[in-house]
């Protein structure tokens, strides 16, 4: 089996990456700091990595004589670069030679990639010009930004080594979008540029991603798929299996998490103003009479606070059609319902961020009132899951701690609050993420443009931030939102009809398909269709498109907690002899539907899989040159033994 081993010494921001990527891909991976772990592997199955801010020059004698051996290698520029002198062509057998081109540090976009069944993706940091000396297969193409092109990839075999070139800084440049940079949670630069609104968010379409209309690409995940087919392929060459996790239950290629923010659950008198002139407008003469008596009654918050509730809580003894009548007024809650109506029909849960009252431009109920408390409760007899939504400050330990709390207290003992977004989706630099650690919460889904729609993290599964006090990951997952009602809709953000937005959003959601992602929708309970026509059936329609991809529909929490699992679920030593291949896999927990990845040497196929200890077999699919196993994991450890036989023998069963 194909074993990778990434060279130690290196900088903490390419660690950080390294170890987010391959988080990612599941592919599992190991370091050599010392020779003797090397020996032990043979070097047909054994790929070296030597990513950029390696420190190779005292160990170079010995890593030659690796390479003598006839281990692969896959080497990213810096290595070529003049700070190693030919430090490179020495080590690669001088198949290929290269010359820096320029690029900023801090960096600026320096350069757009191009990889054949991948897309156009931009390059932060400088990456090198490769030339060909020899025979070498050449695999996309590399330009700056005004420039020629270049070989973005080099492929070549030097002595028994299959060597793979990569022009650019792969994991420089991932780490450059996963901390933030580019949105604007590194410096405080952007606050010189004025690309920050009136809450201090960063404004996604002055960012230099957003300038160029690159937000709608995640970049992270597209540079994760090249490094999994570049290990795939080699693996190939080398005649040995590559296996890997798969990202969802069951092998589904999208989970979708749609979620609320519960903002408000009373209609404000903004809000009953514009119900009452759509309400005209449609010739309903008492309801628009109505909405402006009630639209006037607001502006004593007090008066009609009571009103509200009072009503709010009197619906439970109404018959249906008040009920209707009172509350598409009045009480929000009516509005959850129609959300979860449509959620229902698609078999979706879905997380609801409530805000405290005791804030900020808080939120217009108390967590504690009794109308407030059944809502709660009905969602979590849905399996929905109840969050909080983080006040304006409460970057604050104080006041997120006590917003917890607050919140926790109106649900049963037994439940966990473990998600949070902050309101507005204000993340004030990394400060907030370390204050959401220190409250105990397991996931942010704060980091998004409010002004834009698409990937400000450059990536669509979970990951860690990053904390530059430490130089090391944050332990909290960040699901970071992708598509958001207000942002297509308000004026400020794009500003589109609804039909146009629906076309944006499932151009979107086939993207988080294509690398297997999880699209994060923040759909608005306030926003309805009295306020904006169309907009319910929008997103009734997306979730309708949604469904058409087979997804995994989840809550954020259900994803939160599968990742963390997923993470730790632990390959032991796999061995692949005599055509045969044995998994071993340790879990601490229960896992059903756990899938992996296979791909086989070229010149066989399956003939039988077996799985022994915790591991029960659901499944055997074959997609494309794939074959995707899965299985139910109980705690402890297991064996999957899969055979193989030569292939064009015979037919095999396909499950
Ligand atoms: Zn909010």
């Amino acid at each position: 089996m194909l074993e990778i081993l990434f060279y130690h010494d290196i900088d903490a921001h390419v660690r950080y990456a390294i170890d987010e990527v391959f988080g990612h891909l599941g592919i599992p991976f190991a370091e050599f700091e010392k020779p003797d772990r090397l020996a032990k592997l043979s070097p047909t199955s054994t790929v070296l990595v030597l990513p950029e801010t390696a420190r190779i020059s005292s160990n170079l004698r010995g890593l030659q004589n690796w390479l003598r051996r006839g281990y692969s290698v896959l080497v990213s520029a810096e290595l070529l670069d003049d700070k190693y002198g030919d430090l490179g062509t020495q080590l690669l057998g001088g198949s290929v030679s290269s010359r820096a081109i320029g690029g900023n540090d801090p960096p600026r976009i320096s350069g757009f990639l191009n990889i054949p069944r991948v897309g156009t993706l931009p390059v932060f940091y400088p990456f090198v010009y490769l030339e060909a000396n020899g025979p070498c297969t050449v695999e996309g193409l590399i330009a700056p930004v005004d420039g020629t092109e270049a070989p973005a990839f080099c492929w070549y075999h030097s002595g028994r080594s299959l060597v793979v070139v990569y022009a650019i800084q792969t994991f420089r440049n991932v780490a450059y979008i996963l901390e933030g940079c580019e949105a604007g949670l590194c410096s405080q630069d952007t606050i010189v540029r004025n690309l920050r609104d009136v809450h201090g968010n960063v404004k996604g379409r002055e960012t230099e991603l957003g300038r160029r209309g690159l937000l709608n690409i995640p970049i992270v995940d597209y540079y994760e798929r090249y490094l999994a087919r570049t290990f795939d392929r080699i693996a190939r060459e080398k005649n040995v299996p590559f296996i890997r996790k798969s990202h969802f239950p069951h092998g589904k290629r999208i989970c979708i998490c749609p979620s609320h923010d519960v903002d408000h659950l009373f209609k404000n008198s903004r809000m009953l103003r514009m119900d009452s002139v759509h309400e005209a407008r449609r010739g309903r003469v008492p309801a628009a009479v109505c909405c402006f008596l009630l639209a006037v009654l607001s502006l004593s918050p007090k008066l009609f606070g009571r009103v509200a509730a009072t009503m709010s809580i009197s619906e439970h003894a109404f018959p249906h059609e008040l009920k209707l009548l009172g509350t598409s007024f009045l009480s929000m809650n009516y509005l959850i319902n129609r959300l979860r109506e449509y959620e229902r029909e698609f078999r979706a849960p879905s997380t609801f961020f409530f805000l405290s009252n005791r804030s900020y431009m808080g939120s217009d109920y108390s967590f504690h009132d009794r109308a407030v408390k059944d809502i709660l409760s009905d969602l979590v007899k849905e399996k929905c899951e109840i969050a909080l939504h983080g006040s304006y400050h409460s970057s604050d330990l104080a006041v997120l701690d006590r917003e917890k709390r607050d919140l926790g207290a109106a649900l049963s003992a037994e439940y966990e609050i473990v998600g949070v977004r902050q309101h507005y989706l204000r993340l004030i630099g990394t400060k907030s993420w370390k204050r959401q650690v220190e409250a105990g919460f397991a996931y942010d889904s704060s980091l998004g443009y409010e002004d834009v729609v698409g990937f400000r993290s450059g990536c669509c599964l979970p990951f860690h931030p990053f904390d530059p006090e430490t130089s090391s990951a944050f332990p909290i997952w960040e699901i970071s939102p992708i598509i958001q009602d207000w942002t297509l809709h308000f004026r400020h953000g794009l500003d589109m009809a609804s039909g146009s937005a629906l076309q944006y959003c499932e151009e979107i959601a086939k993207r988080v398909s294509e690398v297997g992602g999880v699209l994060t929708l923040i759909w608005h309970p306030a926003y309805d269709d009295e306020l904006f026509p169309g907009w319910n059936k929008t997103y009734h329609k997306l979730l309708e498109y949604c469904s058409s991809l087979d997804p995994w529909y989840a809550t954020i929490r259900d994803l939160a907690e599968w990742w963390e699992i997923r993470n730790h679920l632990a390959f032991g030593e796999c061995s692949w002899k005599n055509d045969v291949l044995v998994i071993k896999i340790r879990s601490q927990c229960a896992v059903p539907g756990l899938c992996i990845e296979l791909t086989l040497p070229p010149r066989r196929e399956l003939k039988d899989i077996t799985p022994s200890g915790a591991a029960s077999l659901r499944s055997v699919k074959h997609l494309n040159e794939e074959i995707l196993v899965c299985f139910d994991m109980n705690p402890g450890d297991a064996t999957i033994t899969v055979n193989t036989q030569p292939r064009h023998s015979m037919s095999i069963d396909r499950a």
